[in-house]
């Protein structure tokens, strides 16, 4: 037996549904949130993060991570997040990708 959860949902379409969806919470329509507070990531503010790596450390504790394809240039980020975030975006672009999409 399927849980309550699981149960299909039935899009609120109506008129009168609307209405009463409108009366709930009393006519307001919800204002888009700004993009820095919906990011999943922020934007980094460090002056130099991101540089290439083909110039000296930019700033102290500024670490280097390769790039994702042989010989592909190296950049400086800031030493945590920044740099797994490189890394990570460095690993799935050297995943191999399958010529064709989902075909098999
Ligand atoms: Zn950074």
């Amino acid at each position: 037996m399927p849980a309550r959860a699981q149960r299909p949902r039935l899009p609120e379409t109506s008129e009168g549904q609307l209405k009463a969806k409108h009366a709930w919470n009393q006519g307001m329509t919800g204002k888009p949130r700004r993009p820095e507070q919906t990011a999943a990531v922020e934007t980094c503010t460090a002056e130099s993060c991101g540089t290439p790596a083909s110039g000296p450390r930019p700033a102290p504790r500024m670490v280097q991570v390769r790039g994702a394809a042989d010989g592909a240039a190296a950049h400086w980020y800031c030493p945590d997040r920044c740099a797994a975030l490189a890394r990570a975006r460095a690993d799935l672009r050297s995943i191999p990708m399958r010529s064709g999409g989902e075909a098999r």
